[in-house]
């Protein structure tokens, strides 16, 4: 993939033309609400399978300092920063069997991490482990969890296959009731919540769906009874099969090599493209590996996290997210200094934008043998209006001949019982496999599954129904004494596990202070609170005309950019490095500005 393209003012207009017309074909007035997440005749696409019946076990009644609610990333970093500062009488609740959260549940052949292994994954310093390879296996991932749960003894905190059922602050007691359905009873002084982002299957809202005869299930729910083989493919079930895929978005560009490699034949059902950028995955070199000096980990993170926060740093990894942010820099400085402003630093980030994406479109001629199909594959967005993709393996697949591609950008029909209908021709299928994503654009509570009565009984689903209500994205007014973490309105960060961290340190600060002086509760002030929603509608307004120009997907509330009811959606657009320095700031000085402790 060669790395310069200049393009001209003609051509920069020609694109944003050809971006316009193609973010229309795909509108569709239902936004977010043109999908099901697995309820009603589809709530089985949701169950679990790799776990059988929960294992019988005795209620709990006990009275904790810290309730943790999710095992994933989150709950990890929490359970393990907690065992690092003496934090000991702390619960972790998942639903699922093991740790792991998006790792637990993603199994399907093919997943790996699209970013660094050696930044992603958390405590390499701490627990020795060396990732295999510079972007590594999902199942090796989900293996680092439940080494973490090892290693930070974290197994005889959980508790699996639970859910939380009901959830009360006792303002007299100054602790939060949780019932669970497992019979459990806790009084916490403290709760975090992360409820998995990556976790809950999202459906396409297409008729028929609950109709079909053949074999169909979610990527995150993958049947390896039915397909045979592992993580790492040789699907030996399919051998027979034809097969169908609705999704191309970053788990189907993972999953469609492998069905490709063992399948009678594949058919792809594809409704946007993704932008594939080179890949470049290799084994980790050991005496690298070694020679890294200690404090190693934090600081290639914080150099990855500074560059994309658009800072003008060495990075120590350079790879495709890498190389797209320091573009962006490099336009930003392109501009002369006497004509900075946001509005000429946005110009010039477009067109070095319209540039990477050509040299991204040319890739696929590069690596797409059939003109017809190749322009099917060409992307024709701006990157971050969805996830950018990186594979060397995808694009070439569609040279093979059991692989067809069948461009549904103007809508599926229906799925009839024997397959998929497109422009009224139907493609007999076996099996469909539905990498359609996950549920991010619906409300808090509704992605949590539970919801939670603060004081005076109000209703975070009540308070949160039109988007979020925070200061910093951790604490909301009414409902003291618990943590937001995850995609709230916070500074969010490429590498998932880096802004989490961020979250458990700041919230461990301030629990550490409650345990060690003895307060009771925490909480932010209706003004911190309002003075952040200020921020955030600030920021949200200079991000407007992109979300507005972005072809749908999940970033822009499926081109509904107005829609913001979502945690993504009333998030904000504050660069990670800022927001954290503010935060490291705001421990500094240590008057705990914005909350009232008593
Ligand atoms: P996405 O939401 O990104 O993609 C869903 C796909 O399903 C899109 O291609 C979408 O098309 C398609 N789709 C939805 N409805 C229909 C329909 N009715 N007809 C046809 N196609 C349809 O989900 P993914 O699982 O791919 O990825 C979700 C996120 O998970 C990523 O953005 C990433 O953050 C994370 N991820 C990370 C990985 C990693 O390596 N770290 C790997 C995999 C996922 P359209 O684009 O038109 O909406």
């Amino acid at each position: 993939m060669s790395d310069n393209r200049n393009i001209s003012q003609d051509r920069a207009e020609e694109i944003r033309k050809k971006y316009q017309q193609e973010r229309e074909r795909r509108l569709k007035k239902e936004g977010t609400d043109q999908y099901n997440f697995a309820e009603g005749a589809l709530e089985h696409f949701a169950d679990d399978p790799y776990a059988g019946e929960p294992p019988a076990r005795e209620a709990l009644v006990e009275d904790l300092d810290v309730l943790v609610i999710g095992g994933g990333f989150g709950g990890l970093q929490a359970g393990a920063t907690f065992r690092k500062n003496g934090i000991d009488n702390f619960r972790i609740l998942d639903i699922a069997a093991d740790f792991g959260g998006t790792w637990y549940w993603n199994r399907y052949p093919g997943l790996r991490c699209d970013v660094e292994s050696y930044i992603y994954l958390p405590f390499l310093e701490e627990t020795g482990y060396m990732p295999t390879e510079r972007y590594v296996r999902g199942s090796e991932i989900f293996a680092y969890c439940q080494l973490l749960g090892r290693q930070f003894d974290l197994y005889d905190r959980a508790l699996f296959q639970t859910k939380v059922a009901g959830m009360e602050w006792n303002e007299g007691k100054a602790r939060w009731i949780v019932q669970t359905d497992r019979g459990d009873r806790f009084a916490a002084r403290f709760v975090t919540t992360q409820s998995g982002i990556f976790s809950r299957p999202q459906l396409p809202g297409i008729p028929g769906i609950a109709d079909f005869k053949g074999h169909i299930f979610h990527s995150a729910r993958w049947d390896y009874d039915y397909t045979g083989g592992t993580t790492e493919g040789n699907l030996t079930g399919l051998a027979d099969k034809d097969v169908g895929v609705m999704g191309t978005g970053a788990t189907g560009l993972q999953v469609i090599p492998q069905l490709a490699k063992s399948a009678r034949s594949v058919t792809v059902f594809q409704r946007t493209p993704t932008a594939v950028g080179v890949r470049d995955n290799g084994p980790t070199d050991p005496e690298w590996f070694k020679s890294l000096p200690k404090g190693w980990q934090k600081a290639r993170e914080k150099s990855f996290t500074d560059l994309s926060s658009g800072r003008d740093v060495e990075c120590d990894l350079d790879d495709g997210w890498a190389r797209f942010f320091r573009r962006m820099v490099e336009a930003a400085k392109s501009v002369p200094a006497e004509e900075q402003s946001a509005e000429a630093i946005g110009e010039a980030q477009e067109i070095a934008d319209y540039e990477y994406n050509e040299i991204v479109r040319a890739r696929v001629e590069e690596n797409v043998s059939a003109p017809e199909t190749a322009a099917k594959l060409k992307a024709y967005y701006r990157t971050l209006c969805k996830r950018p993709g990186f594979s060397d393996e995808y694009l070439p697949i569609f040279n093979r001949d059991n692989v067809e591609l069948v461009d549904v950008s103007g809508g599926v029909d229906r799925i009839s019982e024997s397959g998929v209908v497109v422009d009224g021709k139907e493609y007999t299928l076996d099996c469909l496999v539905l990498c359609t994503g996950f549920e991010l654009g619906t409300t808090w509570s509704h992605q949590a599954g539970y919801d939670i009565k603060g004081r005076n009984g109000a209703l975070i689903s009540e308070k949160w129904a039109q988007g979020l209500v925070t200061y910093h994205g951790l604490f909301s007014h009414g409902f003291p004494n618990i943590f937001f973490m995850g995609l709230t309105q916070t500074g969010t960060t490429i590498s998932v596990p880096h802004m989490l961290q961020e979250q458990v340190d700041h919230l461990t600060f301030i629990i550490l202070h409650c345990l060690q002086n003895g307060c009771k509760m925490v909480e932010t002030t209706k003004e911190a609170e309002a003075g952040w929603q200020d921020v955030i509608a600030e920021k949200n307004e200079l991000r407007r005309p992109f979300q507005e120009a972005c072809t749908p997907g999940y970033f822009n509330a499926e081109g509904k950019a107005e829609d913001r009811r979502s945690a993504i959606g009333s998030g904000m657009y504050f660069p990670a490095s800022d927001f954290f320095e503010m935060w490291e700031n705001w421990r500094r000085d240590g008057n705990f500005a914005g909350l009232t402790i008593s």
